[in-house]
């Protein structure tokens, strides 16, 4: 299916020409999606003349801390004043890169009680959120690829900013495992492909993502996959779990957890894969599957939550033991597992 963005760039074009105090909102634990697409977006905007507000529900993971202008994000957790007074004066509020505003964490209920015109740009299915322009497009491989072809619909030309392309590449880049999976396809790499033309240092960007962590980060790794791997043969199926222990042993840093549950995707005849994490109340869970393997269904069926078909994301509101137990439970109901 050809991917359409020109549609929007009137009404859109419109919105950014009326309003002047405008905020720019994540999700809650934002990815390098999240982050690119809203660094993009913000740097375009500045191009334009404007000064968008950054908001992150909370705290930007350490893998993106290098990335230029992260240090004027607004994380709410840490600053809720200013995150606060900033989306009640906002003339226009641009949610990026999710599909529900409960994604949007305490910021939700700003959000909906502000008197400000909302956007929508967003790349997962079934977008369920009350906007004035909703621009949801899940053919894309990020949200950040969907900034930059409206982008490039809105000027009749890419951009070629330095600081824009670097923030976009981020975005498509982290959600597609440096383009090995998920939806990309041949438009994304074109415009890939255009910005290493214009002199996107790609190797440097993947170096500052993939080769900036700590050593206990691969000692982590290696224990998660070591002891705490648990392999479901007959499933088709393998999950790891850390607790907070596991987590403090290794001096654990937000992040650090980050594609871990792509790993056990690398073995042979495995469909889907699981990571849980235990957070103060609650479980985090993550899975990812092969094929036509649905984990968005899955995870919002199941886990509270939701995301994409291979990629998805949610909750256990219990133990960790009862979390394994109910996950390994499930296993026999869900079709397409067993060989
Ligand atoms: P991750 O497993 O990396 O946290 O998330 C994978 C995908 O699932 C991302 O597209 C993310 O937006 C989505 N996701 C993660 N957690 C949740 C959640 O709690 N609710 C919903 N709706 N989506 C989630
Ligand atoms: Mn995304």
């Amino acid at each position: 299916m050809r991917k359409e963005t020109a549609k929007y760039s009137k009404l859109l074009s419109d919105l950014l020409d009326k309003s002047n105090n405008m905020v720019l909102v994540c999700h809650h634990n934002p990815d390098g999606d999240a982050i690119g697409s809203m660094l993009g977006l913000n740097r375009y905007l500045q191009l334009r003349g404007k000064s968008p507000v950054m908001v992150s529900p909370n705290r930007i993971q350490e893998f993106l801390m290098w990335m230029k202008n992260v240090d004027s994000i607004i994380v709410s957790e840490k600053n809720p004043g200013r995150a606060v007074k900033n989306i009640k004066e906002a003339e226009l509020i641009i949610m990026l890169d999710f599909n529900h505003i409960d994604r949007s964490g305490k910021l939700k209920n700003h959000i909906q009680s502000s008197g400000a015109k909302k956007i929508l740009v967003d790349h997962h299915p079934d977008p369920e959120i009350n906007v004035d322009l909703l621009i949801s497009e899940p053919e894309f491989s990020s949200t950040a690829e969907l900034i930059f072809s409206l982008v490039k619909d809105i000027e009749g030309e890419y951009c070629i900013d330095h600081d824009f392309m670097e923030a976009i590449y981020v975005g498509m880049m982290t959600d597609t495992g440096n383009f090995s999976f998920g939806t990309f396809d041949g438009n994304t790499l074109r415009g890939v492909a255009m910005m290493l033309d214009n002199g996107l240092d790609k190797d440097s960007i993947v170096s500052s993502v993939y080769d900036n962590f700590s050593i206990n980060r691969l000692r982590l790794k290696g224990f998660a996959t070591y002891e705490r791997l648990v392999y479901l043969e007959d499933y088709n199926t393998a999950y790891i779990y850390l607790s907070r222990a596991d987590l403090d042993r290794f001096k654990h840093k937000v992040g650090d957890t980050e594609g871990f549950v792509n790993a056990p995707l690398s073995v042979e005849g495995i469909i889907l894969s699981a990571l849980f994490i235990e957070k103060e109340n609650h479980i985090k869970v993550s899975l990812r599957s092969k094929g036509n393997f649905n984990v968005n269904a899955l995870a919002a069926q199941y886990f509270n939550g939701g995301g994409h078909m291979n990629a998805a994301g949610g909750r256990f509101n219990g133990t960790m033991k009862e979390c394994l137990e109910y996950f390994e439970g499930l296993l026999d109901n869900l079709d397409n597992l067993q060989a």
